[in-house]
């Protein structure tokens, strides 16, 4: 089955994930953000509560709960001409004190910075108790959490003064599958985004880049797209951060139009791994690479263009131990964890 690395509505884009490592657990996300293939085997269950099934899920919007079929934008939604948006991709598991989401603050304050550039109003305190109430409402266990901050109906002018701002929580089930394969990657036609036009955070309308990227790599029939610099540096994936395992060295990609991603973060602290500028060149020269992202996980890469890699084995013992981090079974890594 294949997956992309990008951020995507979570029930149309299930991707797989199956992993081995010394834990013999993975699962798959339907979650979406970053669909890319990896390889992992399933062990957990799949994440609606039994008493969430057959209630219509919630959804929370400007301050209140409601049914998620009941709520639409306006046709003249500046974010929805403009992009005038900025939203994150969280991700809630099954932990054995019941559901938590994982580095919940640092994922707001990631939002904050975006909500600030473009002046949307936004308070994380607030967010932080509308991604809780709405996992509490849908009784979710995993779950691909999805706030969106953007300004809203008004004129048709650029100025987003005189727009209302929006702020919605979406959470979906995450769930398990077996036997996925792993990502096949294309070196993006398209540059990423420059920092110094738009900043790498995660704004709307900056993700134009992202799908371009990907309908080009999978118009190629790759999984997913990896950007590269006119100067031949890794950047990024669509949707996630690329890592490298070379002579059981691992080395997090590090380039400045590259989202500072949560993922890459966690891995770097449970892995040690430098971070510092890649080369195309030393990428395919690597013994792994894998991507990683909240939706993603730590995902092996299969291949980067003709270049096939082998069995990913620091990759799966690292995926492994992601994967025992965000279900809480690390107990020096619990304050990563926010309960529900
Ligand atoms: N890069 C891009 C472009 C992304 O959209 C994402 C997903 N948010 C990532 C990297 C990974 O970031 P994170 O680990 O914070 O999800």
């Amino acid at each position: 089955m294949s997956v992309t690395l990008e951020e995507r509505a979570v029930d149309s884009s299930p991707f797989a994930q199956r992993a081995t490592g010394e834990a013999g657990r993975g699962y798959e996300a339907r979650s979406a953000e970053a669909g890319m293939t990896i390889e992992k085997e399933a062990a957990h269950q799949p994440s609606p509560s039994p008493a969430a099934k057959g209630r219509e899920p919630k959804l929370w919007f400007d301050g209140e709960l409601h049914d998620a079929s009941a709520q639409q934008a306006a046709l003249d939604t500046h974010a929805l001409h403009y992009g005038s948006g900025v939203f994150e991709g969280i991700r809630a598991y099954a932990t054995a004190d019941g559901a938590a989401v994982f580095r919940l603050p640092e994922h707001l304050e990631r939002m904050r910075r975006g909500t600030e550039l473009l002046g949307l109003a936004f308070d994380p305190a607030q967010a932080t108790e509308a991604v809780l109430a709405t996992l509490r409402a849908n009784g979710h266990r995993d779950a691909y959490v999805r706030p969106l901050a953007w300004a809203g109906e008004g004129n048709f002018g650029l100025d987003v003064e005189g727009h209302k701002s929006h702020l919605m929580v979406a959470t979906t089930a995450t769930q398990v599958h077996l036997n996925g394969t792993r990502a096949r990657i294309g070196v993006s036609r398209w540059r990423r985004n420059p920092a110094d036009s738009l900043p790498p955070l995660k704004l709307c309308g900056a993700y134009v880049n992202s799908i371009l990227a990907k309908r080009e790599a999978k118009a190629r029939g790759f999984d997913e797209a990896l950007f590269v610099d006119a100067d031949g540096r890794v950047v990024e994936c669509t949707g996630a951060n690329v890592f490298i395992v070379k002579d059981g060295r691992v080395t997090a990609v590090e380039h400045r139009d590259a989202l500072p991603g949560i993922t890459r973060d966690t891995v770097m602290a449970l892995s040690g791994a430098a971070a510092r500028a890649v080369s195309l060149d030393e990428l395919r020269d690597a013994d792994e690479v894998f991507a990683c992202g909240t939706a993603a996980e730590v995902a092996p890469i299969a291949e980067v263009e003709d270049r096939r890699y082998g069995a990913n084995p620091v990759t799966r013992e690292l995926a492994a131990l992601y994967a025992r981090v965000v279900r809480g079974e690390e107990t020096s890594r619990l304050a990563w964890l926010t309960p529900v």
